[in-house]
Formats: structure tokens, sequence, C-alpha cells
């Protein structure tokens, strides 16, 4: 299987990190040795001294396609989960900087926790889903599948443009506002429409 992970899809985040808003959607790779699953610890790499956490919602993808048209991408998922695009900050400052690919600040072991997924029907309309992340009790981000740049069915037609999805293949759908550094000892728990859905700690 493959996590395709979608970057700058929603308009505050993109401002955030001083980027371009997007005109097409941009993504990248992690790794399946990127998951954590059974909201086992995080523990955070050697390698760096500022790991953030971008909280996503997660599409899985429940059948092969290739090309997809936008109007039938809607098929192509049918559960929505939550997990962290952790993202080791400082290594992905220096890789834009000298115009290298991302992989070493986005793709190591552990980079990608997931929690549980929820069926797309029990969602009601996907273009309004709420969702969130607190750290120790304190929200620190939240966001509404309303304000998505690329809404879902964009982002599956676009990328199966390039790589057929597969059954189990996992789309990050992009972070909201209010990224930050996570600490040793740091709980943190994330929801979909107040229902939560992964909690777990940093070591
Ligand atoms: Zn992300």
């Amino acid at each position: 299987m493959k996590i395709i992970c979608i970057g700058r899809n929603y308009l505050k985040h993109a401002r955030e990190m001083d980027s371009a808003v997007p005109t097409e959607p941009i993504f990248f790779l992690k790794p399946e040795s990127a998951i954590i699953k059974k909201n086992k610890p995080f523990f955070i790499p050697d390698f760096s001294e500022e790991i953030h956490h971008e909280v996503e919602l997660v599409l899985q993808i429940c059948r092969l396609g290739k090309s997809i048209a936008p109007e039938f991408a809607h098929r192509y998922y049918d559960k929505v989960g939550i997990g962290i695009d952790f993202t080791a900050r400082d290594i992905q400052r220096k890789c834009k900087e000298n115009g290298l690919p991302w992989e070493k600040a986005k793709a190591f072991d552990g980079a990608a926790p997931l929690g549980k997924f929820v069926e797309k029907e029990n969602l009601g309309d996907v273009d309004n889903i709420d969702f969130k992340l607190e750290i120790n009790e304190n929200t620190v981000q939240h966001g509404n599948t309303k304000d998505l740049i690329f809404p879902f069915d964009e982002l599956i037609a676009y990328v199966s443009r390039f790589f057929t999805l597969k059954t189990g293949d996992l789309i990050f759908t992009g972070t909201p506002e209010g990224v930050g550094a996570v600490n040793r000892n740091d709980e943190l728990k994330a929801y979909i429409n107040n229902e939560l859905l992964l909690d777990f700690i940093v070591k």
C-alpha cells in the first residue's frame, strides 16, 4: 500500500508557512513503515530538534482506479480517518532551501500515526466534516472540510492521473492552520466531529 499526502490544502496553513497558495494539488508519499496504529506512542527521532504536528483527515481507498473522473471519485473511498503528518520542520526547511526532496522530513519511521476510521456514510456531508487536535487537553488545530482548497473528489481525480490507486491506499488530505512543535510526554488526541479517534503519547 502507499500513503499519499497533500500539502498546503488549507489557505490559512499555506499562509502561516509563508507558502504560495497552490493552483493544483501538491503531494508527496510516505512509506508503510511510517504508520503507527493502536494509539502506540510516537518516539521523537534523534535527527530532529523540531517535530511539528499536522492533523489531517485521511481517506481510505476501497477500489482500484486510474485517471478517475471527479464525478466518480466519491465511489473510490469508503472510510475517513484522522492521522498526524509528523514533520521534522528543521530538516524540511533545509531540504526546501537546497531544493531537495522532503522525504527525510516527512517519511521517517512513525511519521504517520493513524486513528480509527469512520464509515463515510456515517459522516453525512463530506464537505462539512469538523476535526481537531488537542495537546494536553488544549485545542491546537481545528479544521473543517468546507475550507479545503481542493476537496476530496478533486484530490482523488488529480492523484489518480499519476498513480493507480489500490484498495487500502491512504490519502492524507492536508492540515489546517496551527501547526507547531510537540514535546516529550505530550498527549495528542484527535477527533472527527467530536468523536475521539486517536490518542497517544509523545516519547
Ligand atoms: Zn501535511
